[in-house]
């Protein structure tokens, strides 16, 4: 019988479609395996072609050959030398196009894709976002920063150079207000974080963990709205992704690497977009939100239904799609194929 469920943290509803229910596998689309080079000679982020991109923001380490680069956007979406100016017309509102949009060159070698990297260099990886993040948080200009990655072209990318982006505004989405108004409500209600009682109930029931650590929790949350979705959650409470400290770098791109090598070998090097939801700049510290890594396969379409009804229709079983993840063995270069 198919099931509606309730997003506990957003209360977004889900039809979990268990009439058209798929077995996770049947998700895979089975590509021609081919071969990416480490070097392309037309592409901006390989190394040696660094003066194809803007000026470097920053490099790591800062001597010698680097590992990973930060750059502006070419085609930045917002311009970061401006002063944000709001002006209000009868019913239009607008701000000037004020905004930082960076791009994360994640490594020299165009092949090394995120699941494929040692666990140190994604390390690398997290300590450049914290850097950047830590940056432009004090930057009064700035409410919010949203730091993600497209990989493949289902999921919004032609580049594929392994890179994230960040994105500052000078404004907090309506929909990143919502969450926050519910998290908050539920604090007022409950005196406790509506995310840490999740955390501690899903690490009892189990059923949705695809794996955890001595710092983070990766799961398929009970109302996914679609397949595969994964979160990675701190353990420890933090509202912002600036509050990471050192061990729990080493131990999230632990957990990182791992989730993503799972979707790789598992689905087959799936197109998809991770996100890290982060307090906005003026709630650090708060109570009642806990900032996470949300992880989104592009394995199916957004049709009508849902741009009508903001309603999603899972046609996988979150606990379903969880075990088939556990059993994916995610060492680097392990191949293609779960273990049983
Ligand atoms: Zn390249
Ligand atoms: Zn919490």
């Amino acid at each position: 019988m198919p099931e509606l469920r309730q997003n506990f943290l957003t209360k977004e509803w889900v039809i979990i479609a268990t009439e058209r229910a798929k077995r996770p596998e049947d998700l895979v689309t089975h590509r021609p395996i081919k071969t990416v080079a480490s070097f392309v000679e037309t592409c901006p982020f390989c190394l040696g072609n660094e003066s194809k991109t803007p000026p470097e923001v920053l490099r790591t380490p800062a001597n010698g050959n680097w590992q990973v680069r930060v750059v502006p956007n070419r085609f930045a979406a917002l311009a970061r030398d401006l002063e944000p100016t709001r002006t209000i017309h009868r019913s239009r509102r607008t701000i000037n196009g004020f905004g930082v949009h960076d791009v994360i060159i994640e490594t020299p070698d165009h092949s090394q894709f995120m699941a494929l990297m040692s666990d140190n260099h994604v390390a690398d990886v997290l300590r450049v976002y914290k850097t950047r993040y830590d940056a432009l948080s004090h930057d009064a200009r700035i409410a919010h920063l949203t730091i993600f990655k497209n990989h493949g072209r289902d999921a919004g990318t032609s580049l594929e150079h392994p890179h994230s982006q960040l994105i500052a505004t000078p404004v907090i989405s309506h929909q990143v207000r919502g969450r926050f108004q519910h998290a908050l409500a539920h604090y007022d209600e409950y005196g406790e974080c509506m995310f840490c009682q999740m955390i501690e109930e899903e690490l009892q029931e189990e059923t949705r963990v695809v794996m955890s650590t001595e710092h983070f929790v990766a799961l398929e949350l009970f109302a996914s709205a679609t397949p595969f979705c994964t979160h990675i959650y701190p353990r420890r409470h933090m509202a912002s992704f600036g509050d990471i400290s050192a061990a729990e770098i080493q131990d999230l791109a632990r957990t990182l690497r791992e989730v993503l090598a799972k979707l790789y070998y598992g689905l087959e090097d799936p197109d998809f977009n991770f996100t890290i939801r982060s307090a906005p700049a003026e709630c650090v510290g708060v109570r009642y939100f806990h900032w996470y890594v949300s992880i989104i396969p592009r394995l199916t379409r957004v049709a009508g239904f849902e741009l009508g009804s903001g309603m999603f229709i899972n046609t996988v079983l979150p606990e379903a799609a969880a075990e088939f993840l556990r059993k994916v063995k995610a060492e680097a270069g392990v191949g293609v194929g779960s273990s049983q």
